[in-house]
C-alpha cells in the first residue's frame, strides 16, 4: 500500500492518494488530496531519504505539508511509505486571556508539548501550570481546584484507574521525577480535565464578571439619559 511517484506521470497509490487527518487550519477531520508533488526525475537524481508533499484540505482548501520516508528508488519511480509526519499539527485552543499571566505562559507551553505528541513533557508542564494556578487562587485554591476536578471526573464518568495518573500529575506533591509516565489516552484525559479546571476557576468567573460589568454600565447610562431628559 505504498505511494508511488512515477516519472512523467506523477503520484499513484492504491488508496486513491487520499489521506485523512485533522486539518491544522480548520480543525476538521478531513480528506486531503495531493496538490504539490515533487518531480520524480529530480528525486531519482538526488535520492533524498525523505520527501515532502503538499496536500489540500477538502474542508477548507488550506495547504497541509506532509513528509514521507522513501521506501525505495526504482528505475522510473519512487516508492514512499504510507506513514507520514505532519509538519504542522493542529493547535489546542483556550481562552488564555482569562488566566493569570504566569499560568498562561506555562499552560501555552503545555499545549504546545501536547500538539507535538510530547505527552510527558506535557504532563510536567501541566504540573507547573497547576501549581501556578493554585498560588494565584490564594489560600484554599488547591482544594477548590481539586473539588472542581472531582466534579469533572463524576460528570465525565471517568473510572478511578484511568483517573489516578491525572490526579497524581495535578495534585501530587512529589518531585517531577515521580510523575507517572502518560500515554496518549491518559494525556488526552489530563488535557480535557485541566482545561475544565481552568475554565471553572478562572474563565467562568472572568466572563461572568465582565458580562455583569457591561450590563451595569448600560443600566447606568440609561439612568443618566433618563435623568437628563427629565
Ligand atoms: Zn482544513
Amino acid at each position: 500500500m505504498a505511494i508511488v511517484i512515477e516519472k512523467d506521470q506523477g503520484i499513484k497509490s492504491e488508496l486513491e492518494d487520499q489521506v485523512g487527518l485533522e486539518c491544522p487550519y480548520c480543525g476538521v477531520f478531513a480528506h486531503m488530496q495531493p496538490q504539490s508533488v515533487p518531480d520524480a526525475s529530480s528525486l531519482l537524481r538526488d535520492k533524498p531519504k525523505h520527501v515532502g508533499l503538499v496536500y489540500k484540505c477538502d474542508a477548507c482548501n488550506a495547504p497541509v505539508f506532509l513528509r514521507f520516508a522513501v521506501r525505495q528508488y526504482e528505475e522510473n519511480k519512487v516508492e514512499l511509505y504510507r506513514n507520514f509526519v505532519e509538519l504542522e499539527r493542529p493547535k489546542e485552543r483556550f481562552a488564555f486571556s482569562y488566566l493569570p499571566k504566569h499560568t498562561e505562559v506555562l499552560f501555552r507551553e503545555a499545549l504546545s508539548c501536547y500538539s507535538n505528541n510530547n505527552f510527558n513533557a506535557f504532563a510536567s508542564m501541566c504540573r507547573r501550570a497547576g501549581v501556578s494556578a493554585f498560588s494565584a487562587l490564594g489560600e484554599g485554591g488547591k482544594l477548590r481546584a481539586f473539588e472542581e476536578v472531582m466534579v469533572a471526573q463524576d460528570i465525565a464518568g471517568i473510572e478511578d484507574d484511568a483517573f489516578a495518573p491525572v490526579k497524581k500529575v495535578l495534585f501530587g506533591t512529589g518531585t517531577h521525577e515521580e510523575l507517572p509516565l502518560l500515554n496518549r489516552a491518559q494525556a488526552g484525559i489530563l488535557l480535557e480535565v485541566l482545561k475544565d479546571m481552568f475554565y471553572q476557576c478562572f474563565v467562568r468567573r472572568g466572563k461572568l464578571t465582565r458580562a455583569i460589568k457591561v450590563r451595569r454600565f448600560f443600566v447606568t447610562e440609561a439612568n443618566n439619559d433618563s435623568a437628563q431628559s427629565a
